[in-house]
């Protein structure tokens, strides 16, 4: 009884504005999709923000109608919760599940009023949506139906998309002791870095399976050293944290921290770049340069690099600034960042009021009254 975890694909997410990390982002959710049908699991569980937002672009619709439709002629079906990514704000505004209910019927199953689904009279598969902070008390509620309607069964899963305590320890809005403690597997998203923790003595786990592509910098060290994809558990013999793998997928590669001081570095990285170009998709580059040999480097690198962002070291503060073509908008989404206010709300507002949007009062109102679906953290 094999199943596969995934979450956080966030497909139509585009990053620097291009086309090309658009395209990326689905292409390495189709690579997990031809990994699953290899592997041919039971099914599949999605721990939400399978969208960057709750409106879709037709292309992330589509990506997720041919990866969706691959599991469906295989008769895998898909668990599927919403994240704060994707969940609907509104009735008005229409609802992607929906959509993908009406092609997938019953081989996408949807946890809204239901809060459970029972696999092959085997395994209960319970599962919360994303809340926001406030109204995690009536999660809780959620939590104690699912757990007693779980009692007969002796293969429980349950799906979450929250940030949990200790995973995220300075800003989270449940504790791993909320949950139900004889569930086999706690399948959390929402936290773009992987991790599994045993839990109730070891017979259980609980798990985030990370984002599907790196969606900010931020991610970089973590994709290098644990990789990215989804996991791959099994509850056929006696569960524990042996029971799950790991399954990785390759995403575009990005080279951050680098620092050029003289001539040497300069060529070092060059030949990076190079190598890379020859057999791989052009490289995202974050790097600090002395004065003097920022504007032939800058040049040299426009072609070998998807994306870069260049900053001159200045030699006196020891201290780097950005200066190149970074849209101001980007500025601006680090800036609100570093403040630690909600950079999916203030940027938010602040297109709305650019684009003299009368939609902006509804927006503040909703963000107050908690129907908003942004998190705290913009990268998760
Ligand atoms: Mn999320």
């Amino acid at each position: 009884m094999q199943f596969v975890h995934m979450a956080d694909n966030h497909l139509g997410y585009r990053q620097y504005n291009l086309d090309e990390r658009e395209n990326d982002i689905y292409e390495s959710f189709l690579e997990c999709i031809d990994k699953i049908i290899e592997i041919r699991p039971d099914f599949v569980i999605h721990s939400g923000d399978l969208f960057e937002s709750p409106q879709p672009p037709v292309n992330a619709i589509r990506c997720t109608m041919e990866g969706f439709l691959k599991l469906k002629e295989k008769n895998i079906p898909i668990y599927l919760i919403h994240g704060n990514h994707d969940i609907p704000k509104s009735q008005q505004k229409g609802k992607p599940f929906g959509i993908l209910k009406k092609i997938l019927g019953n081989s996408l199953l949807t946890f809204g009023k239901n809060k459970s689904h029972v696999f092959n009279n085997e395994v209960f598969i319970g599962g919360i949506e994303y809340v926001s902070q406030n109204k995690i008390p009536k999660t809780y509620e959620d939590l104690e139906k699912i757990s007693f309607d779980s009692k007969n069964y002796k293969k429980k899963i349950l799906l979450f998309h929250q940030s949990v305590n200790p995973f995220i320890p300075q800003s989270f809005e449940m504790q791993v002791t909320d949950f139900p403690e004889d569930f086999n597997y706690i399948a959390g998203g929402h936290i773009h870095q992987r991790a599994l923790k045993p839990i109730n003595e070891g017979n259980s786990v609980f798990s985030y399976a990370g984002s599907t592509d790196i969606m900010s910098v931020s991610e970089v060290k973590d994709y290098k050293q644990n990789g990215k994809g989804f996991y791959l558990g099994d509850l056929s013999g006696d569960f524990d944290i042996n029971s799950i793998q790991k399954i990785d997928v390759e995403c575009r590669n990005f080279l951050i921290d680098k620092r050029i001081k003289n001539e040497n570095d300069y060529e070092k990285i060059i030949k990076e770049l190079q190598n890379i170009q020859n057999e791989k998709k052009k490289p995202v580059l974050y790097c600090d340069i002395v004065e003097n040999l920022f504007n032939s480097f800058n040049d040299e690198i426009t072609d070998l690099t998807l994306y870069k962002r260049i900053s001159r070291i200045d030699e006196n503060l020891e201290e780097s600034f950005n200066i190149n073509e970074s849209s101001i908008e980007e500025i601006f989404q680090e800036y609100i960042k570093n403040k630690e206010m909600d950079v999916n709300f203030v940027y938010g507002l602040y297109k709305k009021l650019l684009e003299n949007d009368e939609d902006s009062l509804l927006y503040v109102n909703d963000y107050f009254k908690g129907n908003y679906y942004g998190g705290a953290f913009d990268d998760y």
